[in-house]
């Protein structure tokens, strides 16, 4: 029986100040209120915060995780003369858990590669960092009618390369681009059907039983009032939540509906 997650991308948004109050804010509420067995929280803060973000979310020990912790990307390279970037291990390092790799934002804005997305999701491997990998079409795509093709290739120009063991620890986002930021969700038929038909790829690929222990998500306008409807579809293991994430409360309500 898969668990589910509910994980908040914070993107470029909150102070210090601001990512303290939020944090903390999650940590007192998740104690007072914890999420439903079964169900796992991972928050992606900008780097910056990380170190924060490590103290509200683990108990004082800094052994157990109340909600994970994931950065929102990391270098394509080990490390080294590469002035601005954060590598795996760094990241790793701080406690962070997990690791965005592929979102629509760096694909299209820093015009990320499948070769080098294919880097940054074994540097995450090699460091013990959960990749959450994203795909997704654009309207263009969707309009066109080939947005299966879209996707199957985008995971296997990255993840489907992995050996099954590796490809084991990915989680998998599926967040159409015309859905990210616009306040337009996919309905949970298109949601349903996409993440089936990513489920039956990773079978023909992998076995039935590595498909069977996928996790995958759903991202793209998610929150507080279709989120339930989303988490209810059976191939849908949880959500990458973005601007919702940013509201405790809003953020709260998605965890509480998984
Ligand atoms: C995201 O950026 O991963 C995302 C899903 O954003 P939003 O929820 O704001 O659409």
């Amino acid at each position: 029986m898969r668990k589910k997650i509910v994980a908040g991308n914070w993107k470029m948004n909150k102070d210090y100040t601001e990512a303290e109050e939020l944090l903390f804010g999650l940590k007192d509420r998740l104690i007072e209120k914890p999420q439903r067995d079964g169900v796992d929280v991972i928050v992606c803060p900008p780097f910056p915060f990380l170190d924060l973000a490590y103290d509200a979310a683990t108990d004082e020990e800094g052994e157990e995780y109340l909600f994970y912790l994931g950065a929102q990307n990391c270098a394509s390279t080990e490390d080294g003369a590469y002035t601005g970037e954060v590598s795996a291990r760094m990241i790793a390092s701080m406690g962070a858990t997990h690791v965005i790799i592929g979102h629509s934002e760096r694909r299209k804005y820093f015009k990320e590669s499948s070769e080098q997305l294919f880097e940054k999701v074994n540097l995450a491997l090699d460091n013990e960092l959960v990749p959450i990998f994203c795909c997704g079409e654009s309207l263009e795509e969707r309009e066109k009618g080939i947005h299966f093709d879209v996707i199957r290739k985008q995971l296997e120009e990255v993840v489907f390369k992995l050996k099954e063991s590796e490809f084991s620890n990915v989680i998998i986002a599926y967040e159409p681009v015309w859905a990210i930021g616009t306040g337009k969700t996919a309905t949970t038929e298109q949601a349903e059907e996409m993440l089936a038909f990513i489920r039956g790829l990773i079978k023909d690929k992998y076995s039935k039983d590595i498909a069977e222990d996928s996790y995958l998500l759903y991202g793209g306008s998610c929150n507080d009032k279709n989120a339930a409807e989303l988490f209810a579809c059976p191939d849908v293991d949880g959500g990458l939540i973005g601007g919702a994430a940013l509201d405790l409360e809003k953020f709260l309500k998605i965890i509480y509906a998984a």
